[in-house]
């Protein structure tokens, strides 16, 4: 073995396993064994704290001053931010753009898969609009949001050869069932959010190619009544539709403890992933950011630990790190190897399940991180070679 972690109370598939050891080599985890197993190689000890897969954020704009729609020079102050905090692997997002700016984004982000220097594991490219509904815009400009064109799709697409593999949009949008069907068809993971479908809308997406609900209760509808009668919205299609994926911002400021226990008892760890939805100011001190690239630039204002835009009625973005959600969703009562799945291999199951990552078994990447009660994390593995 390259080196033998010993010592450590292993996290993975929704259990904590004591009394073994974990053996790398070459990048991989090649030994789950019994602790008193002699094993050969550098050996650590993990001082009893917890080992679990590297986290796995697929939703997140930025942090540490820099915004992914900045261009590839972004990345490296972005990912190593996220990285000090126990993120290895991570799903770049752009926000809402005009078609040149967005191509700018997937291009740029081709650019940064082939940058050696990166420290994180560059899983794709998750597209958060434009297709999305202004009447939902969130934090988004709604002079950007609009229905889908297959044209520009395509061109985005190709442009991307395979790199997007989220795609946010508004199914109530015309065009958009036929856009997520199409993109469904190519491999990419098409998402509900920024949108205000009826029950029957997102009953018909699903059947149609979209898999999951981005960001669950922000931008998204519930029950409204038309006419006296009631009609159910998202949030409630995603409770009554086991199969439907959806991705929670459990940073403890957009969804309350309550709301973090409603979703943790009705669906189950294997769908639901936690994220960030980070934007720049994530691991700074900052007190004013901005959302987006720096020629378009929005305002905001960093307060109560989260992103607030200047009128302060709404969100703009978090500014969490992926130890801050499994933190979060210990205190609001989750056990804690069941907010670590949410956090490793339930994002993973999503976006690339084919990938060896997210789950300390053999065979599996090496990329790895210990942290204590506190969910500070200590040391990280990225592919075997020892980063923090
Ligand atoms: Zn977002």
């Amino acid at each position: 073995m390259d080196t033998v972690i010993k010592n450590v109370k292993i996290v993975t598939d929704g259990k904590v396993l004591e009394g073994y050891q974990v053996g790398l080599k070459d990048g991989k985890i090649a030994a789950v064994v019994p602790a008193h197993m002699p094993m050969e190689g550098v050996q650590v000890d993990g001082k009893g704290q917890y080992l679990s897969a590297g986290f796995v954020d697929i939703h997140v704009h930025g942090g540490g001053g820099a915004d992914f729609m900045d261009g590839a020079s972004a990345y490296g102050a972005a990912c190593e931010s996220h990285l000090q905090h126990g993120t290895t692997s991570i799903v770049p997002t752009t926000i809402s753009a005009d078609l040149s700016q967005t191509l700018f984004a997937v291009e740029q982000f081709m650019e940064a898969k082939k940058d050696m220097s990166i420290r994180c594991n560059l899983l794709g490219l998750h597209l958060e609009g434009p297709y999305l509904n202004p009447a939902m815009a969130g934090a988004m400009r709604p002079e950007q949001l609009k229905p889908p064109c297959e044209k520009e799709y395509m061109q985005l697409w190709e442009a991307s050869q395979g790199g997007i593999i989220r795609w946010t949009a508004a199914p109530e949008l015309e065009g958009a069932i036929e856009f997520g069907k199409n993109m469904a068809k190519q491999g990419v993971v098409m998402s509900i959010g920024h949108s205000d479908a009826d029950y029957d809308t997102v009953s018909r997406a699903f059947d149609n190619g979209y898999s999951m609900v981005t960001h669950l209760y922000s931008a998204c509808s519930s029950i409204k009544r038309i006419g006296g009668f009631r009609h159910a919205g998202i949030v409630e299609a995603a409770y009554l539709m086991d199969d439907l994926w959806v991705e929670i911002i459990a940073d403890g400021c957009h969804l309350p403890n309550s709301l973090l226990q409603f979703v943790t008892k009705f669906k189950k760890p294997e769908t639901v992933a936690l994220i960030t939805d980070a934007m720049r100011a994530a691991g700074q001190n900052v007190t004013e950011s901005y959302l987006g690239s720096a020629d378009c630039p929005q305002p905001v204002i960093i307060e109560d630990g989260v992103a607030k835009l200047l009128d302060r009625q709404a969100f703009g973005g978090s500014i969490a790190t992926t130890d801050r959600l499994v933190c979060t969703m210990v205190q609001a009562g989750t056990p804690l190897p069941l907010a670590v799945q949410m956090m490793t291999q339930t994002p993973i199951s999503f976006v690339a399940p084919k990938l060896k990552k997210g789950r300390i078994a053999e065979g599996y990447d090496a990329d790895l991180i210990l942290f204590n009660e506190n969910i500070d994390v200590t040391s990280i593995y990225l592919k075997g070679e020892k980063v923090k």
